[in-house]
């Protein structure tokens, strides 16, 4: 049978179930079948293009089809597919780990692989913990997370998210986290800065550890940005206290850097903007430059060491998947660090940023337009009633659907996060492109909010 967008869209609806999606939105809501996709276009089987302003769930970063991963890709595949990576090693996983070292924040000297965002929570949680036990101090087995973060779906990383839409249905699943107002920005009153209510929701964090820090192992956070709970910003002294704090209270300091990382927030990691080195750190998402699954946690020698023993110890960290450091993805991972080791990368960087806030001004005087943000070269408006009092739109109104299929009919991939509309779109984008993408999402917008 020859593919064509009808035919896929039946026989997709016949056998397959779509991640975070109620398939009965699919009556009326057409599936997008993808036959190819090119820098930042994505092109469907009659030829119609989608310029894909989230990088496909946040993952793209040098484009479609990029010529110098998909080369490493080929190279690696003609000689070694997937090893195990136990007792086994490979050239692709060793200088996928040498470049992680030598580019994270200082300290962060050791380097556990997986497969994808949520897996590398799950280590992450799990190693904290068992450093403690390690040490001789089991009894540090809870994790503090803040309100809005969002760490993956498996019931571990869930259990440490406090997004209710992703949460609810699973709560007697999952262990039981404690939850720190977050720092982000857009509830403040006016006139307080984004570092003086950071300061002032950290009291709370700070009085958490103070009362808990006997049973908590670990502080987990996304650095900068909270992404899924709807690209909440907040400011970078928030990571400095909270190091500060970790430190005086022995409690770890968890940085999931899944969708922020390389070169989201204008830096390479949004830790980099503190000047902070946390205890474990989360990578996924571009690190392949969106070719193939892969993760990796970062971590220091102490930790390290805290398992190095004799075996009949039992002080072994127990965790692995079947394609634990899969040689392509790793490929494509090294191949993505070089691009973003290039030395005209960071140049680059700073121009799209600032050509992002210069479109984004197009917002700026919409009555449904309420706070337009941005850190870095992400940038997120949320639609609201009214623009002056900021009322929001109840979530089941559904506004975020609306300005996803305009943006589909005009030729634009957005994907609303409830009422919060952002822009999350390859670096290879032109400043052109940029100028369409966010007059397309003004239009939608529009459309959204009549009426
Ligand atoms: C996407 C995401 C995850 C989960 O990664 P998956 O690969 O989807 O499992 C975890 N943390 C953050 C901050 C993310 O954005």
């Amino acid at each position: 049978m020859i593919p064509s967008n009808n035919n896929l869209q039946s026989r997709d609806l016949e056998v397959l179930w779509h991640p975070c999606t109620q398939m009965k939105d699919h009556e009326n809501l057409p599936l997008v079948p993808i036959r190819r996709g090119k820098g930042v276009w994505l092109e469907d089987y009659s030829g119609r293009r989608y310029l894909d302003a989230i990088s496909s769930w946040w993952v793209n970063l040098f484009g479609h089809s990029n010529f110098q991963i998909t080369q490493a890709i080929r190279r690696q595949l003609d000689r070694l597919q997937q090893v195990m990576l136990a007792g086994f090693t490979h050239e692709s996983a060793v200088q996928l780990a040498e470049r992680l070292v030598a580019m994270t924040p200082e300290g962060l000297c050791r380097c556990f692989l997986t497969d994808n965002g949520s897996s590398a929570v799950e280590v992450a949680l799990k190693m904290s913990h068992h450093y403690w036990r390690n040490q001789g101090r089991p009894g540090k087995f809870r994790y503090i997370c803040l309100e809005h973060g969002y760490h993956g779906e498996t019931l571990g990383a869930l259990a440490v998210s406090a997004v209710p839409l992703y949460r609810q249905a699973y709560t007697p699943l999952l262990m039981d986290a404690l939850v720190a107002p977050s720092p982000e920005g857009s509830t403040r009153e006016a006139g307080v800065t984004l570092e003086e209510h950071a300061r002032l929701k950290f009291v709370e964090m700070e009085a958490l550890l103070e009362r808990h820090a006997a049973e908590v192992c670990a502080v987990i956070v996304e650095p900068l940005v909270q992404g899924a709970g709807g690209m909440r910003m907040y400011h970078p002294v928030y990571l400095q206290l909270l190091r500060e704090a970790c430190q005086r209270y022995q409690v770890h300091l968890i940085a999931d850097e899944i969708a922020v990382g390389f070169g989201r927030t204008g830096t390479m990691f949004a830790c980099e903007q503190a000047g902070i080195s946390p205890d474990l750190m989360c990578l996924s998402k571009g690190l392949s430059g969106g070719y193939l699954p892969i993760a990796a946690v970062l971590t220091h020698e102490d930790m390290y060491q805290a398992f190095y023993d004799d075996y009949g110890k039992g002080t072994t960290f127990m965790h692995s998947h079947s394609y634990t450091g899969n040689s392509l993805a790793c490929s494509a991972a090294v191949a993505t660090l070089g691009l973003l080791q290039d030395h005209s990368f960071a140049g680059r960087l700073e121009q799209l940023e600032t050509r992002m806030a210069q479109a984004a001004e197009c917002f700026a005087d919409h009555p449904h337009a309420g706070e337009v943000r941005q850190t870095g070269v992400i940038v997120a408006v949320e639609m609201v009633r009214d623009a002056q009092t900021r009322e929001p739109y109840p979530v089941a109104e559904r506004r975020g659907l609306a300005v996803y299929r305009y943006g589909l009919e005009h030729g634009v991939l957005l994907r609303p996060l409830g009422n919060v509309l952002y822009f999350m779109p390859p670096y290879v984008i032109t400043p052109e492109q940029v100028g369409t993408m966010m007059e397309t999402a003004l239009r939608a917008l529009h459309v959204a909010t009549k009426e």
